[in-house]
This record gives structure tokens, C-alpha cells and sequence, in this order.
């Protein structure tokens, strides 16, 4: 037992990881009381439905949010509420008051144009939300901590346990998107609407909160580049097997330098086939992972739980023992950092490698009529793949061709594609979609 003052504790939300975190906090007192240096006191947990059956005393809940932020004897919001509002006006009154704040809230992160780190800066409070990205796996700390003296060139990874699931099911499957959606909505890893998994808005926002640290330099969810997984198709991945690949949705942040030696900053988030030797190539199921380059320290991966109600208690409740030494011991956490301003890369400036699938018509010329349309545009062909399809009475109806191109920039292949169209011997274009994690 400690002689020191209790920290008072006020968390917002007790759903999925609310719960986690309230019995982190009652389970492992002692332990959090010796690592922080004070006891943890819980005064009180916002909800919208107070009601004996709970599983806390029902004295601990309000849905009074803005009283229970402003008592004056709670010192740490852990905001796990969700939406942008009522979180964002919670979480500013707690900063306003001189609180400090742990947040997971993805979605109010990616948003926020500085509001609450300019109040957590005048309050000299902290503004924690390791839970915001990758659950309970350590990101953001390593970003702007362990890493704080080196230059991150490339944050990648996938950040999205559904997607990740529903692609690693297509693979091992080959079922097709529709079916693979169903069982994951069946087995509970996608919500009733999945438009914010599947349209990659999620990773966006996670993108966003990624490349903001990493950079130095405000990047918001608006300023990610974004494709989901809703056109990847069964025949994508039997041609990314052939090509010895899988697909996978990617959230990438990248420091680019341009010809005149201009720093600029790219996020994008969309599906790609990534090489079976890349690491993320054997992220499955629901787990993600990221991977970090830094110009010292090289290439490093971080793995786990991205998501589910004790893995991001975990990184919570992390967050809140750092919050809590801070007020014990006096001092603060890393303040937001955004001194460098790098701009944001229009995505059509972006090389990378690409796989277009279409159907053709069997006749002699086409690879070549096909070929002259990728070198007009000087987009180099690394690889092609052709076979004949047949109908349903088995006779020769077209060929299908897989095209691999060598790094090109978003716009030639775009302009390429829309060629490719135009043309009498193509019939349709199947899928366009990029290859990470090779340079050639
Ligand atoms: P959840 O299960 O939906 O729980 C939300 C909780 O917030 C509920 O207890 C709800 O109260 C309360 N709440 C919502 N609106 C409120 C309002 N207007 N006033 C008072 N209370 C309100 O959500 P969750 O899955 O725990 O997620 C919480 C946060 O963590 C979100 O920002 C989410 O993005 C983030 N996060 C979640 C995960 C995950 O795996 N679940 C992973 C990473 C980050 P009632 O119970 O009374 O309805």
C-alpha cells in the first residue's frame, strides 16, 4: 500500500472494453497501486442505461457524462464510447478542466485537426489512445517514443481484423466476397452494417493516426487515399496464388521524396496482392500487424490482437497507468509533435506496382494490342499470364490475361486501364488492383 493520494478515475462507456477496463482496474489493484505509485480509485462510469444488472455497483454509473467529467475529484477520463460525439465534447471538457484523457476512439482521432492535443498542451495534461490503432498491439508508443530519434521512412499494415478476415477466408478458401462476408457476419468479426470494415474507413482512420506520428505532420482521414476489398474477387486470388501471392487490405504511410528532393507524406488504404516471403503475407484471420521502417533502425514488425474487448483493455488500461505516473510523479507524456508539415502526396504521383485481369477476345494480336497500350504510356510490363476460357458447352469463348507491371505511377495506369477499355478486343476488365511489398 502506498501513503500516496488515490488517482481518480471516471470511464466513459462500459460496453466491450469499458467492461475490460473496469475489471482490470478492480482485479489487479494492488498490482497497478505498485506499478503507478497511488491507489486507482473508479468514481464513477458513464452509460446510457443505468440499471442494476451491469455487473458494477449501480452507484458507480450516470448517464450524467458531462457531471461525471467535472467532478473535482477525478483526475483520468478513459473515454471508450465510441462515436465522434457525444466523445469529442466529453473528452474537451475533461482536457478543459485539467484531466488527463485515454481514449481508443479511432474515429475521433483521425478527425481531429489538433483541438484536443492544443487543450491537452494548454491544460499540460496527457492525451493518450494506443487502443486507437491495432488494439492491443503497441504502435504508438513505439512511434513516438522508442522511436523518436530516428526518421521513419514507411509505416504498413493491416489494421482491420475483419477485412483480414473475410480476405484470409477468400484465400483458404476461395469462396467468393459475398460468401466469405456472410460467415464472418455469421461468426460475429462483422458488425451488422460492415460498411466501415469493408470500405476501409476504419483503416483510413487509422492510416491517418499512423501517419500523423510518424511524420510529424497533420494527416486526417479525409487526407487518406482509400479502396476496400467489396470488388476482390474469387479469380483475383487464384491469380495472386499463380503469381505466389495473397491479397491483403493495407494501410500504408510513406515519406516520399520527390525529384527535387521535397518530403511529402502518402496514406492510402486499398487491397493488394502482397508476395508470399512479405511478412503481412501470413498475418491471418482477425490478428493485424504493422510494420515500421526507420532509417536507423530498420525493418520492425509488431503482431497481435487488433481488436476484441480484453486485448484492447490491455492497451488502455497501459495508457491509463502512464496517465496516473505522470500525475504522481509530476511531468507529462510526448506532446504531439507536427513541427515537420510535410504535404500529402495526391495519390496519382504514387508509384507502385500493379495487376490488371481482364477478358479478351481469342484472336491473334490481342497480347500485343494489349502490350502497346501499357508501353504508350510507358508502364513496363514484368509479366503476363494468359488462358483460354470456354462456355458453358465447353467451347473457346476469349482468353483471360493477368498483366504484372513494374513500378508505374497511379495516374499512366489509370490512363492505361481507361485504353484498355476502349479497345474491340478486350471485352472487360476483371480487377486493377496493386502490388506492395517488391520494388521491380
Ligand atoms: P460498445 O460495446 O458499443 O460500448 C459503448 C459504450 O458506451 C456502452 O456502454 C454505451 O452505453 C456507452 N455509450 C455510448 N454512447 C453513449 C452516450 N451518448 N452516453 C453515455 N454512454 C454512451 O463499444 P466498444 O466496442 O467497447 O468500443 C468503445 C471504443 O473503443 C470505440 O471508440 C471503439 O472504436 C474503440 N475500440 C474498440 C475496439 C473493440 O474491439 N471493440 C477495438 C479498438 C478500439 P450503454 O451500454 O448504456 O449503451
Amino acid at each position: 500500500m502506498t501513503d500516496q493520494k488515490s488517482i481518480g478515475v471516471a470511464v466513459l462507456g462500459l460496453g466491450n472494453v469499458g467492461t475490460e477496463v473496469v475489471r482490470i482496474i478492480e482485479e489487479s489493484a494492488a498490482d497497478l497501486e505498485a506499478r503507478i505509485g497511488a491507489p486507482l480509485e473508479l468514481r464513477g462510469i458513464g452509460v446510457r442505461r443505468v440499471a442494476e444488472d451491469r455487473g458494477v455497483p449501480v452507484s458507480l454509473l450516470t448517464d450524467d457524462i458531462d457531471a461525471l467529467v467535472s467532478r473535482d475529484d477525478v483526475d483520468i477520463v478513459v473515454e471508450l464510447m465510441g462515436p465522434v460525439e457525444p466523445a469529442r465534447k466529453a473528452i474537451m471538457t475533461a482536457l478543459q478542466q485539467g484531466k488527463s484523457v485515454v481514449t481508443a476512439n479511432k474515429a475521433l482521432m483521425a478527425q481531429s485537426t489538433g483541438e484536443l492535443a492544443q487543450a491537452a498542451e494548454k491544460a499540460r495534461v496527457d492525451l493518450y489512445f494506443e487502443a486507437a490503432v491495432a488494439g492491443a498491439i503497441p504502435v504508438i508508443r513505439p512511434l513516438t517514443q522508442s522511436l523518436a530519434g530516428d526518421t521513419v521512412l514507411r509505416v504498413a499494415g493491416i489494421v482491420n481484423g475483419t477485412t483480414n478476415y473475410i480476405l484470409s477466408a477468400m484465400n483458404d478458401t476461395g469462396a467468393d466476397y459475398a460468401d466469405a462476408l456472410a460467415d464472418a457476419s455469421a461468426l460475429g468479426y462483422a458488425e451488422a452494417d460492415p460498411t466501415a470494415d469493408v470500405e476501409g474507413y476504419d483503416a483510413a482512420a487509422k492510416a491517418a493516426i499512423l501517419a500523423s506520428i510518424a511524420f510529424h505532420t497533420r494527416v486526417t482521414a479525409d487526407d487518406v487515399y482509400r479502396e476496400g476489398i467489396t470488388k476482390v474477387t474469387a479469380a483475383d486470388f487464384e491469380s495472386a496464388k499463380a503469381l505466389g501471392c495473397n491479397i491483403k487490405l493495407l494501410a500504408i504511410c510513406e515519406r516520399l521524396t520527390t525529384g527535387k528532393g521535397k518530403q511529402k507524406v502518402s496514406a492510402r488504404v486499398y487491397p493488394a496482392l502482397v508476395p508470399l516471403d512479405h511478412p503481412l503475407a501470413a498475418v491471418n484471420g482477425a490478428f493485424n500487424a504493422v510494420v515500421v521502417e526507420a532509417e536507423a533502425a530498420g525493418r520492425l514488425m509488431f503482431y497481435g490482437q487488433g481488436a476484441g474487448g480484453a486485448p484492447t483493455a490491455s492497451a488502455v488500461t497501459g495508457d491509463l497507468v502512464m496517465a496516473a505516473r505522470n500525475r504522481v510523479q509530476g511531468g507529462r507524456g510526448p506532446r504531439e509533435s507536427k513541427y515537420a508539415k510535410l504535404p500529402i502526396a495526391p495519390i496519382g504521383a504514387i508509384p507502385t506496382r500493379y495487376y490488371v485481369n481482364m477478358n479478351v477476345k481469342d484472336r491473334p494480336g490481342v497480347l500485343s494490342a494489349v502490350a502497346a497500350e501499357f508501353s504508350k504510356r510507358e508502364v513496363s510490363i514484368a509479366e503476363v499470364r494468359q488462358e483460354s476460357m470456354t462456355d458453358d458447352e465447353g467451347e473457346l469463348s476469349g482468353a483471360r490475361i493477368v498483366v504484372v507491371t513494374h513500378q508505374a505511377t497511379d495516374s499512366a495506369l489509370s490512363e492505361t486501364v481507361e485504353a484498355l477499355a476502349d479497345l474491340d478486343v478486350v471485352q472487360t476488365i476483371n480487377s486493377v488492383l496493386r502490388m506492395e511489398g517488391t520494388t521491380a
